[in-house]
């Protein structure tokens, strides 16, 4: 497969240079496939439908083509997803795509533990550390750090901003020791992005250290989560005539985004032919793309706190994907997209779990509320004319071209739950009243010492550490 830049449709590099370098540091671009092959149909029409692993293959192997062989991709999938997703009905037009339960209980796992794989397959034959810089909104650094965790010729330096993560993410990404270590910095995650982006961009840096990043910037992240909306939707596409009583429905999938990485893999999936009919972009109050899809103009803004902190993004970088691989125009027709702001948040995971009696977590749960308002008047107030307040919580203005396909009621919703309830263990408790299951895995993490090392804000600070503490 060849990879081009967003920046320059001119650049052509392959999987492992796209792999390994993360972004072009010569134009600041980020690198896309040049195609996306179709899946073959006859994975494509079993029944049952295929196994995560099956698919998770066949998906990735035209992407690696003549630089993975197919018996060292088929390692690298089985040590990847020792777990699999899982999709739960939740009522009827809706299903629940759980995406925890991985080591580090949400949904970057995924791309994680597969760039991990891949980065040490293309390291095999180095004889210099590869310095992985990640910077991380909460969960990107603990799936990143777990995935690494151990992995010779490879050193990860996470960048999180001090006091903005829950407790437990903290814990989740501070208490590595070896090759993994957390900086803790005084400012936003765009604060910690920019460091990382620089740094990449940074000749006189590059020429000391090797340098790759983990964030959903690199392609190896990407391209794995477009394997469990593939599988999902299949999977829907079954059950739907049993379960919804509607054959072949119209698979929306709703997904709860920051950096817009997940919903840029759900895309890849329905370019290669997964039965997916459209998508709702769900934000909290960081609106950065409802509003772009609203008004037609792109601002990028300091990102403000919310409940849904992992969706704490105001400048999301895989925007400029989304933009390479489609108009503004096609954008509106293939998304629907919404918002909702803390209050909305509390409510929408005491409405979950009083409804249905699921708990979910504030990411999902403004998937869920999406849904819920799409579904219940929502479309068929946008289809009539009346077109809400975008400066208020809810839907954006455009009308989806699958808006019919709700009305007719003929569409399923498949809500993302990118992260385990027990991740946001205090959130959850105060909007239903009671403490939502812990997982094990994360019981344990709580009780390792803390290594996290402070970092100012500040580019050069950043730089002497690195090349002062990095070999
Ligand atoms: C990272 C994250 C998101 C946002 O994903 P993007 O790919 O950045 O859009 C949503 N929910 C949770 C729990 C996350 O960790």
């Amino acid at each position: 497969m060849i990879y081009t830049d967003t920046r320059d449709s001119s650049v052509q590099v392959d999987f492992k240079t796209a792999v390994m370098n993360g972004m072009n540091q010569k134009t600041g671009g980020l690198y896309i496939p040049t195609s996306f092959p179709k899946i073959d149909s006859s994975l494509l029409y079993k029944d049952p439908a295929p196994s995560f692993r099956d698919i998770a293959f066949n998906m990735a192997k035209p992407y690696v083509e003549g630089e993975i062989p197919d018996v060292d991709l088929a390692a690298i999938i089985q040590d990847a997803y020792p777990f699999s997703p899982k999709v739960a009905p939740l009522d009827h037009t809706s299903y629940i795509l759980e995406l925890f339960h991985g080591p580090t209980c949400a949904f970057k796992d995924f791309g994680a533990r597969f760039m991990a794989r891949t980065m040490s397959y293309f390291n095999r034959n180095e004889d210099s550390l590869l310095h992985i810089l990640v910077a991380t909104s909460g969960d990107t650094g603990s799936a990143v750090g777990s995935a690494f965790h151990g992995v010779p010729g490879l050193d990860v330096t996470i960048l999180y901003p001090d006091g903005k993560i829950s407790p437990l993410q903290e814990k989740q990404l501070s208490t590595f020791t070896g090759n993994v270590r957390a900086l803790k910095v005084k400012g936003t995650f765009d604060d910690c992005q920019k460091l990382v982006k620089t740094a990449f961009t940074d000749t006189e840096l590059r020429g000391k250290l090797r340098l790759s990043s983990a964030n959903s910037i690199n392609i190896a992240r990407l391209l794995p989560q477009s394997f469990y909306y593939m599988y999902a939707a299949l999977i829907v596409r079954n059950r739907a005539a049993l379960q919804n009583k509607i054959t072949d429905p119209a698979i929306i999938m709703v997904v709860p985004s920051g950096n817009f990485g997940n919903l840029t893999s759900g895309l890849i999936a329905r370019e290669m032919g997964g039965p997916i009919e459209g998508f709702v972009a769900a934000t909290n109050t960081n609106k950065t793309i409802p509003d772009w899809i609203a008004t037609g103009d792109y601002n990028a803004r300091p990102s403000v706190e919310t409940y849904a902190n992992a969706m704490d993004v105001g400048a999301p970088s895989n925007y400029e994907r989304i933009k390479a691989m489609y108009s503004l125009d096609e954008v509106r027709k293939l998304f629907g997209s919404y918002w909702l702001d803390n209050d909305g948040i509390m409510k929408a995971i005491e409405d979950c779990h009083r409804m249905t009696g699921y708990i979910i977590d504030p990411h999902g749960a403004i998937g869920y509320k999406a849904w819920k308002d799409i579904y219940n008047g929502g479309m068929e107030k946008l289809i009539a004319g009346e077109k809400p307040d975008f400066n208020l919580p809810g839907i954006t203005p455009n009308i989806p071209d699958w808006a019919n396909k709700v009305t007719d009621k003929k569409a399923v919703g498949v809500i993302l739950e990118t992260a385990s309830p027990a991740k946001f263990g205090s959130i959850v408790t105060q909007a239903i009243g009671r403490e939502p299951p812990m997982p094990d895995r994360l019981e344990e993490v709580l009780r390792l010492p803390d290594h996290a090392i402070p970092m100012e804000n500040d580019y050069k600070k950043f730089k002497d550490w690195l090349i002062g503490n990095l070999e």
